[in-house]
């Protein structure tokens, strides 16, 4: 279930301290260490998928979770009004650098569109 090299198993088994907004039983949500807005939080699935690329149908129930987890998240961090823009990274050209599925919650200010 957890890969023991990953940073983010290492979050989960709480190895490593993070901000947690919120937990259950499938999906942790935690603050970003390096913001990219003034609200950027990121929510994984408890299980270690790589990437939404990795990702089966077994999976579908825990990636509804991820989502309703970032929304959950958005809304305990003050975003419910304002909007907020959710983020899957997948792959080297998206910039992924963390190889375990994650959700980018971000918020706090208007978010340009087409994204860089
Ligand atoms: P990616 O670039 O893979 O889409 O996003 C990975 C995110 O993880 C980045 O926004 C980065 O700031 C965040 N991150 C990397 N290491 C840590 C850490 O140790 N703790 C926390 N809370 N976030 C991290
Ligand atoms: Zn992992």
């Amino acid at each position: 279930m957890s890969t023991p090299d990953c940073l983010f198993c290492k979050i989960v088994a709480k190895a490593i301290p993070a901000k947690i907004v919120l937990e259950n039983d499938h999906v942790l949500a935690f603050e970003d260490i390096r913001p990219m807005a003034p609200t950027h939080a990121l929510v994984i699935p408890k299980k270690h998928i790589v990437g939404i690329h990795d990702a089966t149908p077994e999976d579908a129930a825990v990636l509804g979770q991820v989502l309703l987890a970032a929304r959950d998240a958005a809304e305990k961090l003050g975003l419910g009004e304002g909007g907020y823009r959710l983020v899957i990274n997948q792959g080297d050209d998206a910039g992924q650098s963390v190889l375990h599925l994650h959700c980018h919650v971000l918020g706090g200010r208007p978010m340009a569109w087409p994204p860089g």
